[in-house]
């Protein structure tokens, strides 16, 4: 060194001078900087963390509290528990509960990365994050964040999501347990004990409530149930429930509409769809109620209280988007052939390719050319038959004989055949007699299950009791509005 800089000439000690004046300023420098980093790492401001509530009371309670389940009286707010309750209060007993919490009423996004009033971090998960790299971060032993990696129930540690709270218990330096709420209905506890780390699951609290809105339909459903308050994503299950049994393309306008259904929250905020429980029809002085039930197979289906199903075993119709462009007639001009001819099917525009779902279960019956249908496919079940015609194209394997399932993409819509426009012909036959495939009556679901009806009942009695007492409370309320107006009107 000294022969280098020697060359320079520069005095040895001059050299050693600068080099110590440049060490105190690097010194000053990273000293300022990474107290600076470690402020943003953890501010001081104990009122952004204002919004994280600790459970233990919840937890507490989670041994003797009602799982959730259809069984819920209606209309009463509840707890929502989970299969981890048993564990929970163990752990509640064991002391680990102290850690579990809820940011109940933490508006989104307004809690930031810092230093709680109880001593833990709080640490947002950034885009390209592991748990390794949080650790670093926060001067925490990398080993720990493998083995914690490494448990068996922690696999959503193994792929943190960005956004998502991170909660570090450190004392002295050392981790002594930390919380990762990576589902919302989930809160994983990661502790340290003699015996390494351990980890659980506890299930967050979800509160129930449910509503009730009643009213007057217009033409369009969605329309209506849009404007009256309805839930959007109700209206699809709405319309689901009602169209076996009700023409909705046909709704003349005044009918009258009631639903109830639940909502499910983690402080403000939905945690899952709004359900339906139920509904009232009612059109022409006739009242359908549908109530919602979830039977063995799991699957959600409508049934009116004497059990009679409404999910019906066929889709009203083969496409999700189109325009019915030709009605079922017994007779109508033909649009090539200039004479009468009845029309045996539906036609429903919709653009070419697009693709054309059997709407019940069944066996082909035929999938080829014929005549004037161009390509076609016709689906066998017992006595119903459904053709689908004008095709540009069939699925794949669509061969006589073979199965398929409702739903199932069968061919695409086309012009083949003796066809003017880009549409789907659409036949229903029952014993082979064409019915109007808008207005048949769609063959029902059967009763329930015997071993089903019992707790059924019990569901429809409640849901329909809660159905007449919150329209008999709008009743009350309309007849004041009424009065009042009436008396108003007396005195002009
Ligand atoms: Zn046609």
């Amino acid at each position: 060194m000294e022969s280098l800089l020697g060359r320079r000439g520069l005095p040895l000690r001059f050299v050693l001078g600068a080099f110590l004046i440049f060490g105190l300023i690097c010194w000053v420098v990273i000293g300022v900087r990474s107290s600076r980093a470690s402020r943003r790492e953890i501010p001081l401001d104990l009122s952004k963390a204002a919004g994280l509530v600790v459970l233990d009371k919840d937890l507490a309670a989670a041994e003797n509290s009602a799982v959730y389940s259809d069984e819920t009286p209606v209309g009463k707010s509840l707890f929502e528990i989970s299969a981890a309750a048993a564990d929970a209060s163990r752990a509640t007993n064991s002391g680990l509960s102290h850690n579990v919490r809820l940011d109940a009423d933490k508006p989104a996004g307004s809690v930031t990365d810092g230093l709680l009033n109880d001593g833990r971090h709080l640490v947002t998960v950034r885009a390209g994050d592991t748990l390794v790299k949080i650790f670093k971060r926060h001067c925490l032993k990398e080993s720990d964040a493998l083995q914690i990696s490494k448990l068996s129930g922690a696999a959503s540690l193994r792929r943190l999501q960005v956004g998502k709270s991170l909660w570090l218990d450190v004392r002295d330096g050392r981790l002594q347990g930390l919380e990762y709420d990576g589902n919302r209905l989930k809160h994983l506890v990661v502790k340290s004990s003699a015996s390494g780390w351990s980890c659980n699951d506890y299930v967050v609290r979800v509160d129930s409530s449910d509503h009730f809105l009643s009213f007057e339909l217009g033409r369009n459903l969605a329309d209506s149930c849009v404007r009256n308050g309805v839930p959007r994503r109700l209206v699809g299950e709405i319309s689901q429930a009602l169209s076996q049994r009700v023409n909705l393309r046909n709704l003349k306008g005044g009918e009258q509409l009631s639903v109830a259904y639940r909502e499910s929250r983690v402080g403000n905020e939905l945690v899952k769809s709004p359900e339906l429980v139920g509904l009232d029809y009612i059109a022409g002085g006739k009242k359908l109620r549908l109530i919602a039930f979830v039977g063995e197979s799991g699957r959600r289906a409508y049934f009116t209280p004497d059990g009679q199903g409404t999910q019906s075993q066929f889709n009203r119709y083969p496409l999700s988007k189109f325009r019915v462009s030709s009605k079922f007639t017994k007779s109508r001009r033909h649009p090539i052939y200039g004479t009468l001819r009845p029309h045996l099917g539906v036609d429903l525009s919709a653009s070419y390719g697009t693709p054309v779902h059997a709407t019940s279960d069944g066996t082909i019956d035929f999938a080829g050319f014929h005549g004037g249908y161009g390509r076609l496919v016709v689906v066998k079940n017992g006595r119903y038959s459904t053709r689908y015609a004008h095709l540009s194209r069939f699925a794949k394997g669509m061969n006589r004989g073979v199965r398929v399932k409702r739903g199932e993409v069968i061919g695409y819509v086309g012009s083949s055949g003796v066809s003017t426009s880009t549409h789907l012909h659409y036949e229903f036959r029952i014993n082979g007699v064409p019915h109007d495939p808008v207005s048949v009556k769609l063959p029902g679901e059967s009763l329930l299950a015997s071993r089903q009806r019992h707790q059924f009942i019990t569901v429809a009695q409640r849901v329909g009791s809660y159905l007449d007492r919150e329209q008999a409370k709008r009743n009350k309320t309309l007849a004041v509005v009424d009065s009042n107006s009436n008396a108003n009107a007396d005195r002009s």
